[in-house]
């Protein structure tokens, strides 16, 4: 297969696409499937999926090349289903990075041969595993459930790969029976269309070992979550949209019928660590959304949205983490004022910028009184209980630092939790009813139903 992306003048540019193309970050298309022998549709569908990563990439690394209305023309694919597949390319390209590409896809005659594996047909689910908390969660889903699931961990550098061998070697060592790891090339810090490549992959290692379940087990908040800000960009990693066009794309280019589950969409991160409260492997987990750290002792930055709700949700649901390299939440400002020092150092101004956006949009919600784009986003998917645990897990955890005495030192942050007590959005009693709701799991995972997902 080749693959060429072609821009138009006056900035007109040829690039080719490839595995063993120069290694400019964000043009490399490479998938290596390890110890897993998959067939060339499923080869030549894992380089479109990676395609469409590796555009993202090259848009964000290269902003002054303009990318639309560029063509993308891909020659000898060994997939099903042309027109179909052109059409969901674009549409997710459209719709994680607003960007209009023209893909023509040139079908070879299919060869028929084994697609699944003989050897390996005792899957009956594929988990998708990142090494989170939520990956974490889903693992003991499938236990409970008696669910013999495959773990797909998609790698993309030494530094994930350090996170995961460490996890294997100790804390899942026998509980990660069928471990898929998958080589993709590097990736920033926000990738967008990583969601649709992870839920592709996942499709096609579900084809290898007979099964056509899939399970996703984020979290709600991250699979819905609104721009907190008119101008915010916000994860879309599992938005729905995503993984529908994810689904889409392996059913019409393998012919396979593959089925989405997403037992965790209905529970906050707190609710869903708290079913795992007294995993072992849980305080081994990495939530941080910077890969820099991930081989490091300690890896979470601490002031990544990621690391900001990991705090939070370890804090409501009554679990041990470890300690995270800052810890604006709680850590004094450079202000007159705080309180010295909490053994962090000091929080700096972007950081706390950040820390103050999502705290905003958490009493905004509790004030019922979100921007129009972000109260249109949770009507549309009827998150909006979610959202209001969500936050209230936020204020939880500020009355737990912040409460007289507490172990709380940022003034800035002080002021809002005094704030939101004043308009009685917080107090001790809110506080306790929302932990003992979290401990006592009032909000439990369930697998009854698969994703319903617009076609
Ligand atoms: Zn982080």
């Amino acid at each position: 297969m080749r693959i060429d992306l072609i821009t138009r003048p006056p900035s007109r540019l040829t690039l080719p696409f490839g595995p063993d193309e120069p290694s400019t970050t964000g043009r490399r298309v490479s998938v290596d499937f390890k110890s897993l022998s998959v067939d060339e549709s499923s080869s030549d569908l894992a380089q479109l999926s990676a395609l469409v990563f590796a555009i993202e990439g090259l848009r964000r690394t290269h902003p002054s090349v303009d990318l639309d209305g560029a063509s993308v023309r891909i020659r000898g694919c060994s997939v099903h289903g042309g027109p179909e597949i052109q059409t969901t390319l674009q549409a997710v390209l459209e719709f994680c990075i607003d960007v209009s590409l023209d893909f023509s896809l040139g079908v070879r005659r299919l060869v028929p041969g084994p697609t699944t594996d003989a050897k390996n047909t005792q899957s009956n689910a594929i988990l998708l595993f990142s090494g989170g908390t939520d990956s974490l969660s889903g693992l003991a889903l499938c236990e409970q459930h008696r669910i013999r699931a495959t773990s797909v961990f998609v790698a993309h550098g030494s530094g994930t790969t350090g996170l995961i061998n460490r996890l294997l070697g100790e804390s899942l060592a026998g509980r990660l029976t069928d471990f898929c790891p998958i080589h993709v090339q590097r990736r920033g810090d926000l990738q967008q269309t990583r969601g649709f490549l992870y839920a592709v992959l996942g499709g096609i290692v579900g084809r290898v070992r007979n099964t056509r379940d899939l399970i996703v087990s984020e979290s709600g908040p991250t699979m819905f979550i609104p721009p907190m800000t008119p101008l915010d960009e916000v994860t879309l990693t599992t938005n729905p949209v995503v993984l529908a066009l994810a689904q889409r794309l392996v059913r019409n280019s393998l012919e396979w019928n593959l089925r989405i589950h997403t037992p965790f969409r209905d529970l906050t991160k707190a609710e869903s660590i708290a079913w795992i409260r007294r995993d072992p492997a849980l305080i081994e987990t990495n939530s941080c959304a910077r890969p820099q750290f991930a081989s490091h002792p300690h890896p979470h930055c601490g002031s990544c949205f990621g690391c900001l709700v990991r705090r939070v949700s370890f804090l409501v649901a009554g679990a041990r983490d470890v300690a995270h390299r800052s810890d604006p939440l709680f850590s004094r400002f450079a202000w007159p004022g705080d309180s010295p020092d909490d053994g962090h150092g000091t929080v700096s101004a972007e950081q706390m910028a950040d820390v103050l956006a999502v705290l905003s949009f958490c009493r905004e919600v509790m004030l019922d009184r979100v921007h129009p784009a972000a109260r249109e986003q949770m009507a549309t998917y009827h998150v909006e209980p979610l959202f209001r645990r969500f936050s209230l897990d936020f204020l939880t955890a500020l009355h737990l630092g912040y409460q007289r005495g507490g172990f709380g030192r940022s003034s800035v942050v002080q002021r809002v939790y005094e704030a939101c007590l004043k308009d009685s959005l917080i107090s001790a009693s809110i506080a306790t009813e929302r932990m003992a709701e979290v401990s006592e799991l009032k909000h439990k995972p369930s697998l009854d139903s698969p994703l319903v997902l617009a076609e």
